[in-house]
């Protein structure tokens, strides 16, 4: 599934808190300066919605959905665009102008609500949100929206499974990857199996009957949701 949101912004700390904000919610986050470069690259590569700012260097955000809105190709056509404008007056002049977003904020806004607001609408778009979300910077792990209790082994390994589903990972690389960024981690081959015995149980509390975590006989681990 494309769970990429692209950040059209000139503003480079708003840009980096929109993608932080994204990212923890479980998407891929890409961000773009320049209006005229991001029309590129979503042409090149459509991301599941796109933030976009309305007034960018290059091409402001008005043309730039106009252009998405009238683009042969229908996912492009469709794309939702959430505009962000840094004045309410421009929202109502937008909605004047028939602009084309499917959603309307105002500068200074919460990253927390422009985030709801993207689940809303990829919600309706047909787009589940993310099952299973892998938040790096606060090293946790939820699961439809509940944070499991996890130890920081159990986290290390189920972060490296699930950020490379349908991926299978041999015990030594499990063990690897359970030590990145916590190189004090004091784990055996063999205890990844009592750790990923211990993932399971508590996988299984929040997604009952869902095999997660999959034994690949002879090989090792793999992730599939
Ligand atoms: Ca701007």
């Amino acid at each position: 599934m494309n769970d990429r949101i692209a950040i059209v912004e000139d503003e480079p700390e708003l840009a980096a808190l929109v993608a932080d904000y994204a990212r923890a919610a479980g998407y891929t986050a890409d961000v773009f300066g320049d209006g005229a470069a991001a029309l590129d690259a979503l042409r090149r590569d459509p991301p599941a919605l796109v933030v976009l700012d309305l007034m960018l260097p290059g091409l402001d955000g008005l043309a730039l959905c106009r252009a998405l809105r009238a683009d042969a190709n229908p996912v492009l056509a469709g794309l939702p665009v959430v505009m962000v404008t840094a004045r309410v007056e421009e929202i109502d002049r937008l909605l004047g102008l028939d602009a084309g977003a499917d959603d309307y904020l105002c500068k200074p806004f919460s990253p927390r609500e422009l985030v709801a607001r993207i689940k809303a609408i990829l919600r309706r778009a047909g787009r589940p949100a993310p099952v299973i979300v892998v938040d790096t910077l606060a090293r946790r792990i939820a699961v439809h929206g509940k944070t499991l209790d996890l130890t920081p082994t159990e986290y290390g390994i189920l972060a490296a499974l699930a950020r490379r589903p349908g991926q299978v990972f041999s015990r030594a690389q499990l063990l690897d990857l359970a030590r990145e960024g916590n190189a004090s981690l004091d784990v055996t081959d063999r205890a990844i199996d009592t750790h990923v015995k211990n993932l399971r149980r508590k996988l299984d509390a929040a997604l009952p009957g869902v095999d997660a975590i999959r034994s690949i006989y002879g090989l090792g681990y793999r992730f599939d949701l």
